[in-house]
């Protein structure tokens, strides 16, 4: 018998980018669409296109560059905010405009200030237009939680006359149970059985999100909508990685049920992501969280080691969390070695990268003992996802006496010139943030400023993670890597000031979030 696919549509870069402090460059988001292509993802929510020219821009790069995966934009129900959907999505291969209107009564009611027939023939103008710019067009009925089972078949019967091919029903608010949801998709998926895919996005307000995207799978969903480590507004979206890891390991429950992902690109996606927003998973964490492999414990090792499957019900093989091969590269390594290196962890960089990367390497190589795969990662997403660089780092001198005031000296290189300066501080980073500020010309306020270490060890490298607002424009994330964490510091900051100079201008209007 041949298995139902259950297509994964991920909305990272749309829902993901709309939790607090996740906001990223064009660079960056690429980056992540071309690894959600690698991870077999049927469909990629690349962004609202209306938000913002930033946005548009980004969805657009996008669509040049996936070819395997779907390429989606939002849309509210309105005609500008389709058109800039269908625009920016215009040169994809395999292209989709995902528009939505609210269908419950509290948000008809209050928030639209509409009667539900007002919202039908809206919703259906919406999906016309649409239909306009592409053959795939996916109707939300948002709050579909709360919504009345008979509006959502009366408008369903309405969008899909008009040419829409799935119907989402998100528990955007994440208030539902699981049994509640399999009721309205076994409702909803027998009404529309053969006219539409049934999709569904559930919020993780009460932990639900997973299992209530299981459940909707048994009762009728062929599509998912989720994100890579449950990113996403308040408590995040359903996990990607728990949804097909599930499917996966309870194969015996799930028999007829496959899915597009290649699962040995979880782990590479999921410590992309983490590096990027600078949002780490909880340790414990399903299928991703730093623990949720370790088997810490006397007894569990013991067993472990006499037979895995004793306490692992997943292999770290599966999802691409090479166990036994994470001490790789020194001092020694050659181009071809690291090549090598990166290609099996899934990194395919042209040439100029590869050199920028491979120098980056040699400089560590020398300061540091042993190199880890995630130390990889890190060093080759941190060069892999740079904006243009405006400003560059020099050399950075600093002095805090202890009673003294700090300050800090930085040469910096925009062009051809080189700059110095100095400065002082309330403390030794502030000094180096100021003294940027004063060569740059940009007046920056740092809203957030995190370190991690990469990998273990005194000299581990220091991953800087700064969220910096410049001229009072919505705020940007940097990233600095380096063994010593002022120079990583500083590298953040002059990383956030030169991503803000690529898309100043752009950032400034995002008049509406998108509450889906
Ligand atoms: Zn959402």
């Amino acid at each position: 018998m041949s298995k139902d696919t259950i297509k994964i549509f991920d909305t990272t870069l749309r829902d993901g980018e709309q939790s607090p402090g996740a906001s990223m460059n064009t660079e960056e988001k690429i980056q992540i669409a071309a690894q959600l292509e690698r991870l077999g993802v049927d469909i990629i929510e690349a962004g609202f296109a209306a938000a913002s020219p930033g946005d548009f821009d980004a969805i657009e790069k996008i669509s040049q560059r996936v070819k395997n995966s779907t390429v989606c934009s939002l849309a509210r129900a309105m005609d500008s905010d389709v058109k800039a959907a269908g625009e920016s999505i215009a040169k994809a291969r395999l292209k989709r405009i995902h528009t939505f209107i609210a269908t419950s009564p509290i948000h008809m009611e209050y928030k639209l200030k509409m009667n539900p027939d007002e919202v039908i023939k809206r919703a259906v103008r919406a999906v016309e237009y649409a239909r306009t710019f592409v053959e795939d067009v996916e109707f939300s009925c948002e709050d579909a939680g709360r919504s009345d089972i008979g509006f959502l078949k009366e408008i369903s019967d309405a969008v899909i006359e008009a040419g829409a091919s799935t119907i989402n029903l998100p528990d955007t608010v994440g208030f539902r149970l699981p049994f509640e949801i399999g009721a309205m998709v076994k409702e909803m998926s027998d009404y529309t059985k053969g006219r539409a895919i049934i999709s569904v996005h559930n919020h993780n307000d009460l932990g639900l999100g997973v299992a209530n995207s299981l459940e909707a799978i048994i009762h009728g969903a062929r599509q998912v909508e989720c994100t890579i480590n449950g990113l996403g507004e308040r408590a995040g979206n359903a996990a990607l990685e728990e949804i097909v890891m599930a499917l996966k390991t309870r194969s015996d429950v799930f028999t007829n049920f496959k899915t597009n992902i290649n699962t040995k690109e979880i782990y590479p996606s999921s410590r992309l992501i983490a590096t990027i927003t600078g949002i780490e998973p909880q340790p414990n964490k399903a299928i991703v969280g730093k623990n949720a492999f370790s088997h810490e414990s006397g007894i569990h090792q013991d067993g472990v080691l006499k037979n895995k499957e004793t306490y692992e019900i997943i292999t770290p093989e599966s999802i691409g969390l090479i166990k036994d091969d994470t001490l790789v590269l020194g001092k020694h390594s050659g181009r071809a070695a690291f090549k090598d290196k990166l290609a099996k962890l899934g990194f395919t960089l042209n040439n100029d990268a590869l050199n920028s990367s491979f120098e980056r390497f040699k400089i560590l190589a020398d300061r540091k003992k042993e190199i880890y795969d995630d130390d990889l990662r890190a060093l080759v997403t941190n060069e892999m996802t740079k904006a243009t660089q405006v400003y560059e780092l020099i050399s950075l001198q600093l002095m805090d006496c202890s009673g003294g005031v700090p300050s800090a000296a930085v040469k910096i290189k925009k062009e051809n010139d080189e700059i110095i300066e100095a400065g002082i501080g309330e403390g030794t980073i502030d000094a180096v943030f100021k003294t940027i500020d004063r060569i740059s010309g940009y007046n920056g306020k740092l809203e957030d400023y995190k370190v991690k270490s990469v990998s273990e060890g005194k000299d581990a490298l220091a991953n800087v993670t700064v969220k910096v607002s410049f001229n009072d424009e919505p705020a940007i994330i940097g990233h600095g890597l380096n063994i010593d964490t002022m120079l990583a510091s500083a590298r953040a900051y002059i990383g956030a000031l030169n991503s803000y100079l690529s898309m100043e201008g752009k950032l400034k209007e995002r008049p509406h979030k998108v509450m889906l």
